[in-house]
Formats: C-alpha cells, structure tokens, sequence
C-alpha cells in the first residue's frame, strides 16, 4: 500500500486545552511522497513483526505501525499473526506526518485483508486513539482540520500544485515544538476560510498567497536554514513557500513539475531530503 505525505497549506494554533493538548485550525494536503507498507497476514495465531530499515525508525511496539496493528487486533479480537514491511522514503520527524500515514495504511490494509468491513468513518475513529494526524492520513485529499486536528471537513480542490519538498538535515519533535511556541509572539496568523476559497476556485496565485504556519514564528529561530530554503525557494521561482507541521521540512509550489525540478538541482548538493512532488485528490 502507498502511505502517502501531508503538508500543511495553513496551521494556526488557536489554544492550549485543559487537558494540555491544542486547538488547531489548518488546511491539510495529502501529497505523491509516499511510504511503501506491506503486510503478510500469518495463517494461524502469532504476533505483529515489523521491518523497517530506517536508522531513526523505532522496530517493534515503539513503531506507529505496529501499534496501529495491535489496535485493530484487539479491537477485533483477533490474534492471527501479521508481518509488516515499510519502505520509508518520507523523511522521519519532519512535519510530514510519516508516521501517522503508515499507521493509517496498516488500518486500511488490515481492513481489506481480513475482511472487517470498516467504513471510512470507524477506521477514522479507530486512528485517532494512535495520533491526531492519523483521521486525515486515512481520509486523504484536502481536509479543513479544526480541535485537535482530528475533526475533519473535506475541501474540494481540482487544482493539482507541482511542488518541491526540502528538508533540512535536523529532526523537529511537534511536543518540543508546542512547548515553544510563545502566543505572543505569533503577529501573522492563516486565512484558511481564504485558502479554501482559493482551492475550490483552482486559483495557484491565490493558494500561493495564502501559505502561513505559526510555528514559523519558532522553528527557524533554533534552524534559520528554514529562512534561506524559503528565500531561495521564492528565487527560484515558486509561487510561494511555507514550513509544513512543525518543521523543519520546506515546500514550495511551483508553476510546473519542470520549474519544481529545475529548483531542485539548486538544493541538491547541499541537503539529503529534496522531493519534487504533487498533490494527491485522494
Ligand atoms: P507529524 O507531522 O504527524 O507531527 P512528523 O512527520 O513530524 O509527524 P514522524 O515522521 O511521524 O514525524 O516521526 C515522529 C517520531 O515517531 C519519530 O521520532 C519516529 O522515530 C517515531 N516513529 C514511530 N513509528 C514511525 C514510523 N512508522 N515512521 C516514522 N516515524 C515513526
């Protein structure tokens, strides 16, 4: 199964509940990027394995994955083995919600192959107990995501963006993100009733404009290649740049797939992680 990416077009954050999570309001994008999740359902009882070969990707009960599996046996009273296998191409602890899109294609996958009959809906509710991001990676598409990033309105947007993805050799953790993140200090917040509009209406320039992210008022203080990414972004010619999630990953739309490319060789040398990409309509 392909897991695929999401990037963030907005993200405010509106306030800090009493159970300590957030408030959010942001413009979810599901993009190609993808992971490759394989599952090996066993023929009898036995448990969940899973092999992943990333340095930074926990293997056993610590993976999302995993975890993902576990749930859906419990939930199910099912003890039947299962064997995972991710191929991670998206950068881990990157904004990109990598784990959560994995964990997601393991419900998906495990609802198919044995046979549960989850509509959309249950697997969603399912997902959230393993991470707010993990409904949206399950739903795909454009989403408006409002509480905690779990309740989630479908945007119709016909407009397919070429983008390019940086990534800047450093891992960002959302909790220490949150922790950092001074209200105070947030002058310019999204429009995304705005960007909705220009979504719908497959208007590039007005999508473009309309980028903003919160957490850029924290994250490239303690990472300012973030600045120089976006700065050279605009140079080589995107519409407009923004940080996705809580960084530090970078994404640019560009005016065609070939304009994407020709930026991408000017990052090439210098970072690891530089996708060009599009959006994915789910
Ligand atoms: P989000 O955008 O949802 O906040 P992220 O893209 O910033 O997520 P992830 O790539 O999901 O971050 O990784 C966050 C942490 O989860 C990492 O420290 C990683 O070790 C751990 N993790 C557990 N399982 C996985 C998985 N299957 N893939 C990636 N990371 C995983």
């Amino acid at each position: 199964m392909e897991a695929r990416a999401k990037i963030n077009l907005t993200l405010d954050v509106i306030n800090r509940r009493e159970d300590g999570y957030h408030n959010v309001m942001m413009i979810m994008q599901q993009v190609c990027l993808s992971d490759t999740v394989q599952l090996v359902s066993g023929s009898g009882d036995g448990p969940v394995t899973i092999e992943c070969s990333h340095p930074q990707v926990p293997s056993g009960g610590a993976n999302i994955a995993c975890r993902a599996a576990q749930l859906i046996r419990e939930h199910f009273n099912i003890r039947r083995g299962i064997e995972i296998r991710i191929d991670k191409n998206i950068p881990v602890a990157a904004g990109l919600a990598g784990g959560s899109t994995d964990a997601a294609a393991v419900i998906k996958g495990l609802n198919l192959l044995w046979e549960l009959n989850m509509d959309m809906r249950e697997m969603m509710n399912l997902g959230k107990v393993l991470g707010a991001d993990v409904p949206f990676c399950i739903m795909g598409g454009t989403a408006l995501a409002e509480g905690m990033g779990d309740i989630l309105t479908p945007v119709r947007a016909p407009a397919e963006l070429d983008l390019l993805l940086v990534k800047p050799d450093a891992a960002v953790s959302t909790a220490w993100a949150y922790c950092n993140l001074d209200p105070a200090a947030i002058h310019e917040r999204p429009d995304s009733p705005m960007m909705i509009k220009a979504l719908e209406a497959g208007d590039r320039p007005g999508i473009a404009g309309g980028l903003c992210n919160v957490f850029e008022t924290v994250i490239p203080v303690h990472y300012p290649e973030i600045r120089d990414i976006k700065e050279t972004m605009l140079r080589t010619g995107a519409l407009g740049s923004v940080m996705t999630g809580s960084g530090p990953a970078v994404v640019g739309i560009y005016e065609s797939r070939e304009g994407a490319e020709k930026a991408a060789g000017c990052f090439a040398g210098r970072y690891r992680d530089v996708f060009v990409t599009r959006t994915f309509a789910g």
